[in-house]
């Protein structure tokens, strides 16, 4: 096996397990939408770039999928709660069954604001999906398909970056706090 990057202290979750619930969590969503046309997957750029690539491919229920991106905290691992919307999705999601698939939830404050923007476009439903979750206090948003629960440090890997460097790793890694404090 490589060595791992000189930022990175170890390996939290194997590709091979992030494919495996990946798959878990796509035949849940088919399972829980047998009875719908149409879904739309909006995937939250640029971190869910690789989970909703990778959820698209493993569901069977037809669907479309359309991204939003949002601001990041940059290169600081803290969050001031502000979140402001950079790309907007392509088509009007009123009378459509979304589903919004971010990569992690921290605070809640991204998803909190994705939750209330797309509730405000009258879709006919609307659940929300994400890969990771950290273990600690968040805002009280309504998650219905969480992958893993991860600890509070900062994780890199698997479309999730620091400073735009290591979405490319297959598995998910926690960076070196003397890198990121
Ligand atoms: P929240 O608004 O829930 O505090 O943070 C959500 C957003 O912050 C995520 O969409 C992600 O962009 C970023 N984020 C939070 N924790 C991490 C982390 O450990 N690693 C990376 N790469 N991004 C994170």
């Amino acid at each position: 096996m490589p060595a791992l990057h000189p930022d990175i202290d170890r390996i939290l979750i194997a590709e091979d397990q992030i494919q495996k619930r990946v798959a878990e969590i796509a035949a849940e969503i088919d399972r829980d939408y047998q009875e719908v046309d149409q879904v739309v997957l909006i995937g939250i750029l640029k971190g869910a770039f690789i989970f909703t690539a990778d959820l698209s491919r493993k569901m069977t229920v037809p669907h479309s999928v359309d991204f939003m991106a949002i601001s990041s905290y940059g290169d600081l691992a803290s969050s001031d709660g502000a979140v402001r919307l950079i790309l907007d999705l392509r088509k009007p999601i009123t009378n459509q069954h979304v589903i919004v698939v971010e990569d992690i939830v921290d605070t809640g404050h991204t998803m909190n604001y994705l939750y209330q923007t797309l509730m405000g476009r009258s879709p006919a439903s609307l659940k929300t999906c994400t890969l990771f979750k950290k273990k600690r206090d968040s805002l009280d948003v309504p998650l219905d398909y969480i992958g893993f629960e991860l600890p509070d440090v900062w994780v890199v890997g698997y479309g999730l970056d620091y400073a735009d460097k290591h979405r490319t790793l297959p598995y998910v890694a926690a960076l070196k706090k003397e890198v990121y404090s």
